[in-house]
């Protein structure tokens, strides 16, 4: 931990104690350079959870995504750091949507960065993700891309 008057990385803890009903660990820290104490709380990072549309939950899971993105892309090269920045829009919106967030969200978040970076896979994940029922539904998505 980097000392936070003097950015130094070299700081100690002296105390360590639970804060918050045992939610958090408090911890005093001193730097070995600048002498300055400080306080630093450790606490669990609380799972992420997805909820599915028959109303249970399960444990987000970054890779099923990414999985789902890769099949929709079946190979095509998008430009790189699209993937990686629809994985983390997911983890942002997941995260501020703690304790669940809903599986139409995170589809809904996958749809609006793959529309953006490649039309066929976009409509292949839509079609997998929506549970189009109907070739209908495929020509007024294709409909909408040419807006
Ligand atoms: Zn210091």
């Amino acid at each position: 931990m980097r000392c936070p008057f003097c950015a130094a990385d070299d700081t100690k803890v002296v105390d360590s104690r639970p804060a918050e009903t045992g939610k958090e660990v408090r911890r005093r820290r001193a730097c070995a350079n600048c002498d300055q104490r400080f306080t630093t709380y450790e606490r669990a990072e609380l799972p992420l959870l997805v909820r599915k549309r028959d109303g249970t939950t399960e444990p987000l899971q970054i890779d099923k995504v990414q999985g789902g993105i890769e099949r929709a892309l079946g190979g095509r090269m998008i430009p790189e750091g699209v993937v990686a920045g629809i994985l983390e829009h997911v983890e942002v919106a997941a995260r501020a949507a703690a304790p669940e967030i809903g599986s139409e969200e995170v589809g809904r978040i996958v749809l609006d960065g793959l529309k953006e970076a490649d039309e066929v896979a976009y409509l292949r994940f839509a079609s997998v993700y929506k549970d189009f029922q109907a070739a209908q539904d495929f020509e007024k998505e294709m409909a909408a891309l040419d807006d």
